[in-house]
């Protein structure tokens, strides 16, 4: 399908893109040009301080809407109320073309939690927040009930304080590529980048550690993440771990992705639980062989049970278990046998992603379809139903681009197991100190809704090269001086969430 859209505003083009995408997924697009299958016409005019704002489609799906509302005084504020309008008039034109209403209304962005905290911040209590997302952006009355569970979880686990600061080492390396994956990993191949990565990566934590002091910052929680941490060797693991042992010392919960449940041993398990791990991951996907061997994952669903096995005789208490709903070539019997399957494994924590075919994933590049929402919508109910049925609470949400039914991924733990990186990273609430290629580093201030990061350059080698210029970044970071209001990035980010 191709959607010819003829705006006044251009620079909220892309935010009309993504309507449209909610209903077309693989739509094209051209801006102020004609020649599409479909024409979307948008007008406006602003009358005695009211923005007027009209969509038409014309062609096979003709429609019209209009809508309106006051304009605010405040310039940052009117940006996000011009936006919100005009994508509210494109999507109700677009629901009327596509004679459904998507299970997220007219949101397009990741983080829809931030809509109920916004709301909470004005005065309104969590279920009158939950209400006012509902009617505002359309959200199905199940899904406007899951955020309001979420919040609800997450705030029984405390936000972090001021001065708190997770930490995060990033291990950019695979033992082979996933398809659906769009992560800058690196495949372990033979290895020989990894002793002069760990090599920077303790020049980088030393130099991080000494930050952290130095801004009398205090750990909150630890993260190893990648790629896959256990593609290291067991010395190698050793070594990253002996690092970072004095933020682990302190830190209230220690994560490390075991991830491919191929890359797992006995002696990693135990250098891992050695230096404090309270939780691990590890990542099954799917139960079925011939689909792990279709998205490029060299394991086996036996592999699995083994890994799991391996880990609690090691004596892990935490383990989270990913899987994943619409992969390629399976139907909700499968799925569901993979939640069946799962059961027996007990993680104490679940996260039930949604697939999404991003562009740098090599399903993008095999031009893979993504399966029917209506299926990958029952899947994702049965994931939750599976994980409630567990006593597993939902407690951080997101939702990514062309992903499969516009659902979301769904993090789910049992009482005292949800994990508080996940929600620090999600609701952008603590800053985070991150090492490794590719790692980003935030520091925000919620107080004025600011959020500022310094990237590690993504490409190994150059990071290996540069690693003093990754630190002096970080401490750029933290030794700006920000002025007590909001930057305009702050405010235009969200709460579209
Ligand atoms: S193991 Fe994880 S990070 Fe590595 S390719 Fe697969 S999905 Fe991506």
């Amino acid at each position: 399908m191709n959607v010819s859209i003829f705006t006044p505003t251009p620079q909220f083009a892309n935010d009309l893109c993504d309507v449209v995408r909610i209903f077309w997924g693989g739509a094209a697009f051209s801006i102020n040009e004609p020649g599409g299958d479909v024409t979307v016409t948008h007008t406006e005019q602003v009358r005695d301080g009211v923005r007027f704002c009209r969509m038409e489609m014309t062609g096979e799906y003709a429609g019209a809407y209009e809508k309106s509302r006051e304009v605010s005084e405040n310039s940052l504020l009117e940006k996000r109320f011009h936006k919100r309008l005009i994508k509210q008039c494109l999507y109700e034109i677009m629901k009327q073309a596509a004679g459904r209403t998507p299970p997220w209304g007219s949101l397009t962005g990741i983080r829809p939690t931030r809509l109920i905290y916004e709301g909470m911040s004005r005065g309104l209590t969590l279920d009158e927040a939950a209400e006012e997302a509902r009617e505002i952006f359309d959200i199905q009355p199940e899904k406007a009930a899951l955020l309001r569970q979420i919040v609800e979880v997450q705030s029984q686990m405390g936000e972090p304080k001021e001065k708190d600061v997770d930490l995060y080492v990033g291990i950019p390396f695979c033992v082979s590529r996933c398809a659906y994956c769009s992560f800058l990993s690196g495949e372990v191949g033979k290895g020989k980048q990894l002793p002069p990565y760990v090599d920077a990566l303790e020049k980088e934590i030393a130099g991080t550690l000494r930050l952290i002091e130095e801004k009398g910052l205090i750990p909150r929680a630890f993260y190893m993440g990648g790629g896959t941490p256990t593609s290291l060797s067991a010395p190698l693991l050793n070594r990253v771990l002996s690092a970072v042992q004095p933020f682990i010392d302190k830190a209230k919960e220690v994560t490390v992705e075991a991830g491919r449940p191929d890359t797992i041993d006995e002696e990693k398990l135990r250098v891992i639980r050695d230096h404090g791990a309270t939780r691990i991951s590890i990542n099954p996907q799917t139960m079925h062989d011939e689909t792990l061997r279709r998205i490029g994952r060299r394991h086996t669903a036996a592999q699995t049970e083994a890994a799991y096995a391996l880990a609690r005789k090691c004596g892990f208490r935490h383990i989270n278990m990913d899987l994943i709903a619409g992969l390629p070539g399976e139907d909700l019997g499968m799925f569901l046998q993979t939640l069946a399957w799962s059961r027996a494994l007990s993680p104490e924590s679940l996260t039930v992603h949604t697939l999404s075919i991003k562009r740098s994933s090599l399903l993008h590049l095999w031009e893979a379809e993504l399966p029917e929402g209506a299926m990958v919508s029952a899947m994702v109910d049965a994931g939750r139903a599976e994980a409630e049925s567990r006593g597993m609470r939902p407690y951080y949400l997101y939702r990514q681009k062309h992903m499969a039914g516009n659902l979301e991924n769904v993090g789910y733990a049992l009482p005292g197991h949800a994990c508080l990186y996940n929600v620090d990273m999600m609701e952008e609430t603590g800053h985070v100190m991150a090492v490794g290629a590719g790692a980003i580093s935030k520091r925000v201030d919620p107080a004025i809704g600011r959020i500022e990061r310094a990237p590690n350059v993504s490409e190994i080698s150059q990071y290996i090269e540069r690693t003093d210029e990754m630190l002096e970044r970080k401490r750029a970071l933290w030794e700006t001086e920000w002025a007590r209001e909001p930057s305009a990035a702050s405010v235009n980010e969200s709460p579209d969430a």
